[in-house]
């Protein structure tokens, strides 16, 4: 009887034990499928796609994306609070980045890897944020009208010569509200003002348009100097639409302000969320990006520079040279988003 007893007992324990094996292999399972980071992003591009599943299977970190835009994004962020779920927030400008840190929506994220590859004018002081990719705000010309010998600096644009021949988009775009920024940290806001009503005078058409209808128009005859910046030449020179390649094809490159401070650029960067829920992984994800190899197909899959010294960019922005950039820290741009915003205004900048 006793030993019966024992055996069913010994039996009991085997059962239980397997039981709490199997349980342990779930809870590890749950864990691993755990492992992803969620992703707030304004870039719109399938080569992003590719190279985030790359990741995922390097390191079996799924990768979450929620597409908006960047102001949509930080709104939501904002309401979520410490519930948001998002890890990281790419921007396709440092200004909006500026924004989110300055509303608390972001923290430092600490990694010598990240430190010691981008270059100090490229990031927050603080580490809240960091370039990706880089970009130059350009002026291109018509190749059958215009000698670059004619063309020097932003400021030389409000120059009579160019009357109605200037294209450039409207001033509620970014892009521009960036640039002026830059100008104002310069020059002064006086100065800028001054600028901005100069151009207004030489514009070829009331701004309409995104930076590649600037291109287009040239071609089409509406003006001979567009302000773009530079990753729009490439997608137009290597688009699928005729009109496209065509318009790229007539026009060259010119960098602003050689002799001087150096062309404007502007970065699409990356911030790690305030309240991160895989601060760790996102950081692994940080690093991924701005290694050489991913810089490499990050960068040229969208005509954009790299920031990783060591990258090399596309044979076509090769073509287009090396330049001088502004070294102003990007962030001045967001810090005088505002200003630059009532510059646009008062000089009836459309
Ligand atoms: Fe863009």
């Amino acid at each position: 009887m006793i030993k019966r007893f024992l055996t069913l007992l010994f039996a009991i324990a085997i059962v239980s034990c397997a039981g709490e094996k199997k349980s342990e292999k779930e809870t590890e399972k749950v864990e691993e499928k755990e492992q992803f980071i969620t992703l707030y992003t304004h870039r719109h591009y399938d080569t992003d796609k590719e190279i985030f599943k790359k990741f995922e299977e390097k390191t079996g970190i799924e990768v979450k994306v929620v597409k908006a835009s960047a102001d949509e994004l930080i709104q939501k962020m904002e309401s979520e609070g410490d519930q948001s779920p998002a890890d990281l927030l790419i921007t396709v400008d440092a200004g909006r980045l500026v924004r989110a840190k300055a509303k608390g929506l972001l923290q430092s994220a600490s990694s010598e890897i990240i430190n010691k590859t981008i270059p100090a004018h490229l990031k927050d002081a603080d580490n809240n944020w960091f370039g990706l990719t880089k970009r130059a705000r350009i002026i291109v010309y018509d190749k059958n009208k215009v000698k670059p010998e004619d063309l020097s600096t932003y400021e030389a644009l409000t120059e009579d010569k160019w009357k109605s021949k200037i294209l450039i988009r409207s001033s509620g775009n970014i892009y521009n509200q960036s640039l002026l920024a830059s100008i104002i940290a310069n020059n002064g806001k006086e100065k800028a003002t001054e600028w901005a009503e100069g151009m207004v005078n030489n514009f070829a058409r009331s701004p309409k348009g995104n930076d590649r209808d600037q291109v287009k128009a040239i071609l089409a005859g509406e003006g001979e100097l567009a302000v773009i910046n530079t990753y729009y030449l490439g997608k137009l020179i290597n688009s699928e639409d005729e009109n496209e390649v065509n318009a790229g094809n007539a026009v060259s490159v010119f960098f602003p302000n050689q002799e001087g401070r150096g062309a404007h650029i502007n970065i699409s960067g990356i911030g790690m969320a305030k309240n991160a829920p895989n601060k760790e992984n996102a950081i692994k994800f940080i690093e991924y990006l701005v290694s050489k190899e991913v810089q490499e197909i990050f960068a040229n899959a969208n005509y954009e520079y790299p920031v990783n010294p060591e990258a090399s960019p596309s044979k076509l922005l090769n073509s287009w040279g090396a330049f001088k950039e502004d070294q102003l820290p990007l962030t001045k741009l967001g810090e005088l988003n505002k200003e630059a915003v009532i510059v646009f205004d008062e000089a009836k900048w459309k």
